[in-house]
């Protein structure tokens, strides 16, 4: 698999990969990172919080 966080494969996903991250609040951020949230439910998050 390529990278899919990268380049041009972005700009293929809705926003351009771009949001709010629903952890942080920060807008406007790449969400790059699928995380599993505590209650189970999957959410994409910005890279700040990834490790969190
Ligand atoms: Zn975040």
């Amino acid at each position: 698999m390529s990278k899919s966080n990268r380049g041009k494969a972005l700009w293929k996903l809705p926003s351009r990969g771009k949001g709010t991250c629903p952890v942080c609040g920060t807008t406007r951020i790449k969400l790059l990172y699928t995380r599993t949230l505590e209650d189970g439910a999957k959410a994409k998050v910005c890279k700040r919080c990834r490790a969190a």
